[in-house]
Parts: C-alpha cells; sequence; structure tokens
C-alpha cells in the first residue's frame, strides 16, 4: 500500500531541522519526507533515507541548509502597503485620524488587491507563510492576492459603528449592517484558495465600536468557529476614554473583561497599556497578543512581554501596517523584539537582564505562537508528522 503512495514523495535531507514541536526537538543532520502537501514522516537523515528513499519520487540533499516551519506574522495591514511613508513622526490619533484614515478611505477594491500584493510579496521575502490581517477595506481584493502568491491568511474587514475622526467620505455603518457585511464575506470567502484563506471578524479598536457591536461580533464568530482581530490597549488616551465613557476602571482590558467579551479566539495588539491585573483577565481567557515592536516604539510605548510570557499568554510577533513600520520584515520584527524587552527590564525592574526574551523565546512567537494566536495550529507552526508547513531557509549552519 506505501509503494503505490511513494510516487508524490519528496524526501529533503542533510538539513538542520529546527521543528519547534513541543519538545523542541533539533535535528542536526535531519531528513524529512513530504506526501503532497502534508509531512509523512521526520528524523535522522540516515533513517529517513533507509526507511523511504526506495519509494520517494525526488530526493533533495539541502547541504546543512536549516529547515524552519513557515513564519508566521500576526498583525498585517496589507491595504496600508501603498501608504508606505505617510505618516511618520506623528503621534496616533494624528496618524490615525488626519493620514490613515483618508487614505484608507479613498481605496478601491482594485488598490487592496496590488497593496496587498507588495504587501504579501515582502512578507514571503522574509520567510512568511501565514500572516492575520488587522482589517482594510475590500476583503475581497486581498482574497485575489493571497490566492495568486500561495500565502495562507486570516483575512478580515476593519470594522467601526461609532467614534470620532471618521472621514466625511466614509459611510458609518449601523452595528447590523457591520456584522451582517462581515458574514458575507465569510460565506464568501472562508475555506477558499484550497483551505489558505480563512476569514475573521475585525473590530478596528474600542473608540470606534460599541458595546452591541463587540458583543454581537463575539457572538457570531463564537457561532461561525472563527478568530476576532482587535487593537487593544495602544495608547494612554483610548484606556482614559474608555474610563471616561465607559465607567471602566482601568481601561479597555478591564471594560472587555467586565462585558465578557474576552474569549480565547481574540487576537488583541499591541495591548501596551495593560496593567497585572489586565494580564490576568487576558491569560485567565485565553486572548492571545500580538507584539508588534517597530510600531511600539514608533507610537504606543513598551508593551509588557515578560509579564505576559509568564502569566502563560500566547504572544506572537507582527509587522503591523508599513506606514507603522516602514519595512515589512518579520526577522527585522524578531530582532527588535529581543532588543526592546531586553532594554525594557531596566526600567521596568531596574535591573538589566540578558534573558529576557532569549533567542527560542523570539522564534516560538514567529512559529508555534504565531499558529496558535490564528488558530491554526493543528496544521502550522512546527515541523511535525500530519502538519502542512515546511520553510527551507537559505541559511548555512557552519
Ligand atoms: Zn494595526
Amino acid at each position: 500500500m506505501e509503494e503505490a503512495k511513494g510516487n508524490s514523495w519528496i524526501i529533503l535531507h542533510n538539513a538542520v531541522i529546527v521543528t519547534m514541536d513541543p519538545q523542541s526537538r533539533v535535528f542536526r543532520n535531519g531528513g524529512i519526507v513530504i506526501e503532497h502537501d502534508s509531512i509523512k514522516a521526520i528524523g535522522q537523515s540516515s533513517d529517513i533515507l533507509r526507511d523511504f528513499s526506495a519509494l520517494a519520487h525526488q530526493i533533495i540533499d539541502l547541504n546543512s541548509q536549516i529547515l524552519l516551519p513557515g513564519l508566521i506574522n500576526t498583525h498585517v495591514h496589507s491595504s496600508q502597503q501603498l501608504g508606505r511613508g505617510i505618516a511618520d513622526d506623528v503621534d496616533l490619533m494624528t496618524w490615525l485620524h488626519g493620514r490613515i484614515w483618508p487614505y484608507e478611505s479613498n481605496m478601491t477594491e482594485e488598490d487592496s488587491y496590488i497593496s496587498t500584493l507588495l504587501c504579501a510579496i515582502e512578507l514571503i521575502h522574509s520567510g512568511v507563510t501565514c500572516f492575520a490581517e488587522a482589517g482594510g477595506q475590500h476583503v475581497s481584493g486581498m482574497a485575489r492576492a493571497v490566492e495568486l502568491l500561495g500565502l495562507r491568511a486570516c483575512l478580515a474587514q476593519s470594522t467601526m459603528d461609532a467614534g470620532e475622526g471618521l472621514p466625511a467620505s466614509w459611510v458609518t455603518r449601523t452595528t447590523d449592517e457591520c456584522i451582517q457585511l462581515q458574514k458575507e464575506l465569510y460565506n464568501k470567502h472562508h475555506n477558499t484558495a484550497d483551505g489558505r484563506i480563512r476569514v475573521w471578524f475585525g473590530i478596528r479598536q474600542i473608540m470606534n465600536s460599541t458595546d452591541r457591536l463587540l458583543l454581537e461580533t463575539r457572538d457570531a464568530a463564537r457561532q461561525l468557529k472563527t478568530g476576532i482581530h482587535m487593537h487593544v490597549a495602544e495608547i494612554p488616551y483610548e484606556n482614559q476614554l474608555v474610563m471616561d465613557t465607559r465607567k471602566a476602571n482601568h481601561g479597555t482590558v478591564t471594560h472587555l473583561e467586565k462585558i465578557e467579551f474576552l474569549q480565547n479566539n481574540l487576537l488583541a495588539a499591541h495591548t501596551v497599556w495593560v496593567n497585572n491585573t489586565e494580564i490576568g483577565f487576558l491569560s485567565r481567557a485565553g486572548v492571545k497578543v500580538s507584539h508588534c515592536p517597530a510600531a511600539a516604539m514608533r507610537m504606543l510605548g513598551f508593551a509588557p512581554i515578560r509579564e505576559m510570557l509568564d502569566a502563560g499568554i500566547c504572544v506572537s510577533l507582527g509587522t503591523d501596517g508599513a506606514p507603522s513600520n516602514n519595512r515589512m520584515s518579520i526577522v527585522d520584527e524578531m530582532y527588535l523584539a529581543s532588543l526592546i524587552n531586553k532594554g525594557r527590564e531596566v526600567y521596568a525592574n531596574g535591573n538589566t537582564d540578558p534573558t529576557a526574551l532569549p533567542a527560542e523565546k523570539v522564534l516560538r512567537m514567529v512559529t508555534i505562537n504565531g499558529a496558535k494566536s490564528v488558530l491554526w495550529d493543528d496544521e502550522i507552526g512546527s515541523l511535525e508528522v500530519g502538519k502542512k508547513d515546511f520553510q527551507p531557509c537559505l541559511l548555512h549552519a557552519n
């Protein structure tokens, strides 16, 4: 029976395989067998070649290159790629109201398609095979680009039903229209492109959402078994506004806990201005956090990443959109995440601590934690039998 399937098998061998599996196994001279799009076997090269080479269609010697799971970027605005450089050196509210919303509100579906193409090509260049869209205006344009390029993505509509600062040309949708539109996008695009595209619900941020929108989004996402992507606790002004208008005693996360919005399919982006009690709320609910170090340094501040990881929160990494970063490399974010969080220890805990966010943890954030954050860890995020993703990086081990 094995021989009948043998023609589609490909063996990659003589590689340094970094599996990111639960035992964090690394094979210094490893081999892997791929059948169609999934991993059939993994182990020492000698064992793999002995057991499978007679049946394989193709055998590729990787010459000590490193084989990693595909990297996952958990917070990207693919529609903002054409806006790179339009919002440097301004605070978040100017960035949003004065620069980004006028740009986004003038986009057509074709603009969104082109922007996502450009963005995704850069993502692929740094090893990304899956990304979580933070929310743009034209999911159908994004979906065309993702399908063409062969990536995986969790796409989301930028959704707002309230708040200040929206451009006059932008028709504000009612709560019902927001939910209905996203259900239609789900029905049209979810599980398309051979299962590589999933559709999530988007909440732009609490300052532009009614509580009814939050709760109906929670219920609709739960019913459709999909995720919710939302910017959370980005700046002190946001927390203050929530305290003033919603009578929460500490900002966004406290309010979201109070209305029972927090759940384990929520991907919270940035999550910079949270206290220890709120870290506890996020941890207990199983909320995932996307840390975007470059965007944080440009406009937001130091997120308490070490404390969140210590509390058991699944933290992953994101580039954010081009005008928040001016780069689109998840490898740059890995570098920044390590340095920023080591440096933060000096003011947060009064000591230098080079052990804060070590390399293995950072690698975990862009692989298996990323996969858990996009609710896709049954198929991607680590190199294990039965999973789909692999990424031969062009790096030599010696
Ligand atoms: Zn964002």
